[in-house]
């Protein structure tokens, strides 16, 4: 008999489905782990024969995925999930969401984010792209690295013209945040280069890339200056865009086109830029869209709870449908419980007349969104030779088994089905549906006191 190749983990008896649209499925299906990726992926006894691991993990005909990647969080937000009700317990003076976002400091990000990545973890997700809304980016990656999750980080608040801003939404704007996040274009390049540095480290877990806050909040200069740092640095660009129906005619008004076209003409438009929304947009918008291939982060639980307009009718399913990248982002937690994207996005898309297939949020928040972060190469499909970011759900009841279709994903890709084992970057970071590097209790209780200290600081 031959001798047996050890490796890190194998995980066998899955029902693996790899997020590779031409071979989803795998019955009975193993994942031989080494030196951080995928060595080896197919048929349990044939793998259980080569492969050898003191780290056996048998998945008892669980449902085996990739690790989902959200591409839009504001990443303490999902700590401040009750804010609204937490601030009238604390005070009765108006204090708005601006002026809480500016309260944090390293101990509270450090303490916020980690909470948020045990959240992120439960539900499956192994990676999350930051929305450019967290100061303390050393703070972010060191919880994140703590704790063995994946993410990626940008400036903050990258803006330097919010005169729209100003006169309709000043509540978005605060002194405050401000102050913290000048409208100035030197200083929102100096902390995107700093960013960028992250990713000169060796398999960074924490990577850096271009962020604008978007909406029309940057001018000329500053979108072409970002743009060609994110290019020079090989990394994707990012800003809101489209959210809402009044963002994008105060944009066109201002600068006399719409911030799609405005990109465009900017050399923006392509597969390397991700817009995050693009809830409204026009046909003109659209049609440069499907020309020019930006990803799309859909967020469709906020689509659905402040932007659903009479005059921007859900586009996502035909822009899929035409080959445009989209993948979901659950954006802030305030309402929307987190993992629920999956299922908003079929509900939103209903609407349409053109309801999207069970099975296209999985891949929305797998291969997709590995391709609007620029990791297409690296993550979102169980592939030989890519990083090894793996999830095995747990089967309590029948809910939580597979019926050998990926159209059946629906309860995996919104996050019904609870998680048992998770893999990033092929370690071991959560067993039995409990983190292994640090104390779970211990982060949830850190972050709690941390909450209390960034809302009372708001409130004074
Ligand atoms: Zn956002």
């Amino acid at each position: 008999m031959a001798v047996k190749q050890q490796i890190d983990h194998l995980i066998v008896n899955g029902e693996i489905f790899t997020g590779e649209r031409a071979s989803p499925y795998i019955k009975d299906g193993a994942i031989a782990v080494d030196g951080g990726r995928i060595l080896a992926i197919g048929d349990t006894r044939a793998l259980s024969e080569r492969y050898l691991s003191p780290d056996f993990i048998d998945a008892g005909g669980a449902i085996v995925h990739p690790g989902m990647i959200d591409t839009h969080i504001h990443a303490t937000s999902i700590a401040l999930h009750s804010l609204p009700v937490s601030i009238d317990e604390i005070s009765q003076s108006k204090v708005s969401y601006a002026d809480v976002k500016v309260q944090t400091d390293d101990e509270s990000t450090d303490a916020l984010v980690a909470a948020a990545a045990v959240a992120l973890l439960r539900r499956g997700y192994t990676c999350f792209m930051e929305a450019g809304t967290v100061f303390e980016t050393d703070a972010f990656a060191s919880a994140l690295q703590r704790i063995g999750m994946r993410g990626m980080v940008s400036a903050p608040f990258g803006w330097d013209d919010v005169s729209d801003f100003e006169s309709h939404a000043p509540g978005m704007i605060t002194k405050r945040l401000l102050e913290r996040a000048p409208a100035d274009r030197a200083t929102v390049i100096r902390r995107l280069e700093r960013e960028l540095t992250r990713n000169a480290d060796k398999d960074p877990l924490v990577t850096g890339y271009v962020c604008l806050y978007g909406e029309g909040s940057a001018t000329d200069a500053l979108t072409r200056d970002a743009i060609d740092l994110a290019l020079e640095a090989g990394v994707i660009f990012n800003q809101h865009q489209g959210f809402i129906h009044m963002w994008r005619e105060l944009e066109t008004r201002k600068y006399g086109k719409s911030g799609v076209a405005r990109l465009h003409q900017l050399g923006a438009l392509h597969e390397r830029t991700t817009l995050s929304h693009m809830n409204s947009m026009s046909d003109l918008d659209a049609e440069l869209v499907v020309e020019h291939r930006p990803g799309i982060t859909w967020c469709p639980n906020n689509a659905l709870h402040r932007a659903v307009h009479p005059a921007d009718p859900c586009r996502m399913p035909k822009l899929i449908e035409q080959s445009v990248c989209v993948s979901l982002g659950i954006d802030t937690t305030m309402y929307h419980a987190l993992g629920t994207a999956g299922m908003a996005s079929l509900l939103l898309s209903a609407t349409s007349g053109q309801r999207l297939d069970d099975a296209e949020p999985f891949y929305m928040q797998t291969a997709n969104a590995a391709r609007n972060i620029g990791f297409s190469d690296e993550l979102g499909t169980l592939s030989v030779g890519k990083r090894a970011d793996i999830v095995v759900r747990a089967s309590e009841d029948i809910t939580h088994t597979a019926m050998e279709k990926v159209g059946g994903l629906l309860a995996l890709s919104s996050s019904q089905i609870p998680v048992d084992v998770v893999i990033i970057d092929g370690k071991l970071v959560m067993k039995g549906g409990r983190l292994t590097r640090v104390d779970q209790a211990e982060v949830l209780h850190h972050a709690l006191a941390q909450r209390r200290r960034v809302l009372e600081r708001a409130a004074t």
